[in-house]
């Protein structure tokens, strides 16, 4: 093997290019992003770098000098536009490379509002990008009207910062309640206690009609008839696999680009990780969009093109940052049919654990770090405690791990 493209510079092709590194790959690496900028995090764009306390720099996954001294080729700014499967080539640009392997960590779109409904007006931004985020920036401008369409985490969490910036903010969600594609009622039923005890305006059953203005935004009217007069739109009505580039090259997709259990597409000789990805697991074919998954999966990935032949066995765990609450995410929920709730210690800790008849599934833990470790820990070891010692206050989560 003499060179590892890597096309996608974002969480997951980072971790894959530091892992073959570290493995001790002395081939050559070329890392190819679209975006200007090496890789980042993007989780803080609707937390902390939204709300300004978060700098450029401290974005960066890793400084743009490790990847020169690790001798990884970094190539930003342009796509990756063809890739010739039969040929083991990629186009960017006017160049084309030869590859021997090749990883696709394409990351995923934001679904944005139809052009016919006003999604191209001024004023009306997704988040997914450093870019998006910026041009955000200056809309967020406290006394304005902000309009948040869809009530998942992203929105949620761009609604808190609006809100703790002084705007007025009004979100709707379609669904009968926001969350509900992720969470428990219960879970449902925190965050919108919470947001509206800071002032966000959470409207439930209701969708957008259209935006309305000449060319920036003045207005929204909502499905259920009301107009309201807007400055500001952020619309996080989920994400699209980036999975273009992969279909072109006749590489079967399917909610993602189609991998096994290593992480190798239909093509031996390319492989996908992260965001872009759906993999089989516990007899299905899921897609993870969050960071732990982008980083252990394009590692087993790294693993997988050296030739280790390891399965990819997720173990999920997702965060969100809203107003002074942290919730933590353990496990995946998909299947429950039970949710036990525990109170926390702390002032408006609770968490949420969510079972399959006796088995224990997942646990949403706000401002609990304690009940989220042990959660983990618990659904890590395959161990189920039952649900009323769980829900019971005066259990010492920790005797659990010792049953
Ligand atoms: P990305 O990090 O998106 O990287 C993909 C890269 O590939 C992009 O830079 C893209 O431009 C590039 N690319 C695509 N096509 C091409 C091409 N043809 N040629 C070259 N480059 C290309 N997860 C959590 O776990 N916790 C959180 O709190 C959390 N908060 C989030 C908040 C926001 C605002 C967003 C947007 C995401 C959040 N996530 C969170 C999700 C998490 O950031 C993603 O799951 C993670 O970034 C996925 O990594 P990835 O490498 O698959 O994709």
């Amino acid at each position: 093997m003499k060179h590892i493209v890597v096309i996608g510079a974002g969480q997951a092709g980072s971790s894959l290019v530091v892992k073959l590194r570290n493995l001790g790959f002395d081939g050559q690496i070329t890392l190819i992003g679209e975006e200007p900028l090496p890789p980042y995090q993007r989780p803080p764009l609707s937390k902390a770098y939204l709300l300004g306390e978060m700098t450029l720099e401290r974005l960066f996954l890793r400084p743009e000098k490790m990847y020169a001294d690790e001798n990884i080729t970094l190539k930003l700014g342009e796509p990756v536009t063809a890739i010739d499967a039969d040929a083991r080539t990629v186009t960017v640009g006017d160049e084309t490379l030869a590859y021997d392997a090749l990883a696709l960590t394409t990351g995923s779109t934001p679904r944005r509002l139809p052009e016919s409904i006003g999604g191209a007006l001024t004023g009306v931004h997704v988040v997914r990008t450093l870019e998006d985020v910026d041009h955000m920036a200056d809309d967020i401008v406290p006394g304005q009207k902000a309009l948040i369409v869809g009530g998942g985490y992203i929105g949620l969490e761009a609604a808190a910062v609006a809100a703790k910036l002084g705007l007025h903010v009004t979100m709707v969600e379609m669904a009968d309640r926001i969350l509900q594609r992720v969470a428990a009622p219960e879970t449902s039923d925190y965050f919108r206690a919470l947001h509206r005890s800071h002032g966000v305006d959470i409207r439930e059953g209701v969708g957008l009609d259209t935006l309305l203005g000449d060319e920036r935004v003045r207005s929204a009217r909502l499905t259920d008839g009301t107009e309201l007069p807007l400055d500001v739109v952020v619309v996080g009505v989920g994400i699209t696999p980036a999975t273009g580039l992969a279909e072109a090259a006749g590489l079967a997709v399917d909610n993602g680009i189609k991998v096994d259990a290593q992480g190798r597409t239909s093509n031996p000789a390319i492989w996908a990780a992260g965001d872009c990805a759906s993999f089989p697991y516990k007899g299905e074919r899921i897609r993870l969009e969050s960071v732990q998954n982008a980083i252990d999966q394009a590692e087993c990935v790294a693993e997988n093109i050296l030739g280790d032949g390891k399965d990819y066995v997720p173990q999920p765990w997702f965060w969100s940052d809203q107003y002074d609450v942290k919730l933590q995410i353990a496990g995946l929920n998909t299947g429950y049919d039970r949710v036990v709730t525990r109170p926390g210690e702390a002032d408006g800790a609770q968490s949420h654990w969510y079972y399959a008849g006796d088995k224990l599934l997942a646990v949403d833990a706000m401002n609990d770090p304690r009940a989220y470790m042990v959660g983990k820990r618990l659904i890590e070891a395959g161990k189920s405690p039952a649900p009323d010692i769980v829900a019971n206050p005066a259990t010492d989560l920790k005797t659990l791990l010792k049953a």
